[in-house]
């Protein structure tokens, strides 16, 4: 941690910009960044999203920490995301740091150096940005000169694989959390840095919010399972728990959003309409580890749109959460913003959707002022007796009525997504996909009279996640996977009537593996990534730069001496008395609740959304001593008039 001024590394960097592949997204300057007096603040903060701009920028987590950080004025936050080999290597060669994006100060001047974790295949990114920017890639080696190092996101409710490069992990959400962390640092500095590095770690993992592993000792049994976690410090809690903002009408961020200048995955005002989901499907980590639910009221969302909009010139909105249509007044906020936008080119977008006829009702209001090009539904799994074990209790009737709607009403293209590799599952089950893809056309033609009707089915890997009830489960293997995917697809084509109507997307098994691997792996994971990292190992999540056999080569040979390897870590089922990496990290939900969840799931049993039903006890809310905030409210969206611009 640097106190004097530290100096832009642009004049260094931009005569080799024009020798890299899409110069513009090293160069920052986009509408609403935040550049500040590095000087005149206390604490300084860098976010960094480690994967390619284009992936990193829209990130919603790290669009609100921006803002949040930004308006304490003596916090100052930048960004800085992943550079691409080719301007690694020129980096390299000039002995260039890595930089951030609003005043291109290298990363290792900051105090606090935030990654943002989405997913496990950025592993390799973080250790490389690390290195890039002569940080320690252990963090036992740092110094006071180096900043702390933390994770947070999704993929942080493991960060055991992750424990010997980063300092510290914040587990849920960081509005509040990133506030808290800047505040201590900040007194610690004050006080002139007493005890050192050791000093402000243990004043962090004192909160019980901020996990430091380093303050925290695995004993391993002779079978290389865990034996035990415990702090190896006084004043370190036994668990650490997440964070959870319950009041998300007071945080109304992104208010202002950056406006990217290279071209992004998506380039829209996305609002968040509620944090959380109650719905249960047993393979999803986003729904489990973001109870209770609570919704944004339908005002502020209006007030945001409104205000969003006016500040980047976008012209569509997204509304964001895992279950969109779940919003108690969905159907009233989607029918005013487009009563408000009728006149102007703003689009609305709705990212995940419900199969029921509602949602036909609600996507043709989204798409009354733009384009009506795809309705997805994620069905997830292909028989009625899958989608049982998983939870996703969509009735194939239910489907085909909404479909059959969705047809009638002018869309022509459905796209179904899937997931293979489930607990319990048998080629039938897969191969019901077919099926429920040719019901799907059928019901098109049908309806519409035209075989002008396309159906998308697209299926990925499942990836046993921690602080699910799968989070016991096997892993399916990559060669059963990929046998399972070519049966289906060989069904799909068998079919003349059919081959060319419905389209097949999925990915090989193998890069579910190694996120498994790195979803459920404890500390003597770290050696593996490291060793691909020193491989070579890049943008792991991107196909042309993943490769398996690296994987697989490192990881045998890393995890030999403990008696172990990759099927371990993915294939083996875990029993309920095993200690799993991550039991002290403390999500919320209760591990019985979870085990029984997953037995459930092997008989087949579904359990209700909590919503609308008692409490299951999950233990979420009897932790936080809350309850879920849903509407409805009975509010409209805006004291704001119709937008008319002929009537000035
Ligand atoms: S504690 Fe009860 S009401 Fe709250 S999320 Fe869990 S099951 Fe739902």
């Amino acid at each position: 941690m640097t106190t004097h001024a530290v100096e832009s590394l642009f004049p260094r960097l931009e005569p080799l910009l024009s020798e890299v592949s899409k110069p513009v997204q090293y160069i920052g300057g986009e509408q609403n960044a935040v550049v500040k007096d590095w000087d005149a603040v206390q604490v300084r903060w860098c976010l960094m999203y480690p994967d390619a701009y284009e992936i990193g920028q829209p990130n919603q987590g790290v669009a609100i920490l921006y803002e949040v950080l930004n308006e304490i004025d003596w916090i100052l936050a930048e960004r800085s995301y992943a550079v691409w080999p080719d301007l690694e290597a020129k980096l390299r060669e000039h002995g260039i740091p890595q930089f951030t994006l609003e005043t291109h100060r290298p990363v290792g001047a900051f105090d606090l150096l935030g990654f943002s974790l989405s997913t496990e295949l950025g592993y390799t990114n973080l250790l490389n940005a690390l290195d890039l920017a002569g940080i320690p890639l252990h963090s036992a080696e740092r110094t006071e000169e180096h900043p702390i190092v933390l994770v947070g996101g999704h993929a942080a409710f493991n960060p055991e694989p992750l424990a010997d490069f980063i300092d510290a992990a914040v587990l849920g959400d960081g509005e509040e959390a990133s506030l808290r962390i800047a505040d201590i640092v900040r007194e610690w500095k004050a006080e002139g840095r007493p005890g050192g590095r050791d000093e402000v770690l243990l004043r962090l993992a004192a909160t019980g919010g901020v996990y430091v592993p380093r303050f925290y000792d695995v004993d391993y049994l002779e079978d290389g399972r865990i034996r035990r976690v415990a702090p190896n410090r006084s004043g370190v809690p036994f668990r650490v728990t997440k964070h959870t903002l319950m009041d998300l009408n007071a945080w109304p961020y992104p208010k202002q959003p950056l406006v990217p200048l290279a071209e992004t995955v998506h380039e829209r005002y996305s609002v968040e309409i509620f944090r959380g989901c109650t719905r249960g499907c047993r393979f999803c980590q986003a729904g489990m580890i973001t109870r209770p639910v609570r919704e944004r009221s339908i005002e502020t969302i209006g007030s945001m749109v409104e205000q969003g909009l006016r500040a980047t010139g976008l012209e569509e909105v997204g509304l964001l959460s895992l279950s969109s249509a779940d919003h108690t007044e969905i159907g009233e906020v989607a029918k005013q913003l487009a009563d408000r936008y009728e006149d102007e080119f703003v689009s609305l977008s709705l990212p995940s959707t419900r199969v029921d006829a509602f949602n036909i009702d609600l996507a043709n209001e989204l798409s009354r002022n733009g384009r009506r090009s795809g309705l997805t539904f994620a069905p997830e799994g292909g028989s009625e007796r899958m989608r049982r074990v998983i939870n996703k209790t969509v009735d194939e009737d239910d489907l085909i009525r909404t479909v059959a709607t969705a047809y009638k009403s002018g869309w022509r293209q459905v796209k179904l997504y899937f997931m293979c590799g489930l607990p319990t599952e048998t080629d039938e089950d897969v191969l019901a996909i077919a099926d429920l893809a040719k019901r799907v056309i059928d019901t098109g033609r049908a309806e519409t009279g035209t075989r002008d009707i396309r159906c998308t089915v697209s299926i990925g890997g499942f990836v046993p996640k921690p602080h699910t009830p799968f989070q016991w489960a096997g892993q399916l293997d990559v060669e059963t996977t990929d046998a399972r995917l070519q049966k289906l697809k060989d069904a799909i084509r068998a079919d003349k009537k059919y081959a060319r109507a419905i389209g097949f997307r999925y990915h090989d098994g193998k890069p579910g593996l190694i996120e498994g691997l790195l979803s459920r792996g404890d500390r003597r994971v770290g050696r593996v990534i490291e060793a691909v990292w020193r491989d070579g190992g890049r943008f792991d999540g991107w196909s042309e730069h993943f490769s398996f056999d690296r994987w697989i080569t490192c990881a045998t040979r890393e995890l030999a001496e403990f008696g172990i390897d990759t099927d371990w870590y993915t294939t083996r089922e875990r029993d309920y008395d095993e200690v799993l990496p991550w039991d002290h990290l403390d999500s919320g939900l209760d591990r019985e609740w979870l085990w029984e969840d997953w037995q459930d799931a092997l008989d087949e049993i579904e359990v209700d959304d909590c919503r609308w039903t008692p409490c299951f006890d999950c233990g979420v809310c009897q932790q936080l001593d809350t309850e879920i905030q849903i509407g409805p409210t009975g509010k409209t969206l805006l004291p704001i008039p119709q937008v008319r611009p002929d009537l000035g």
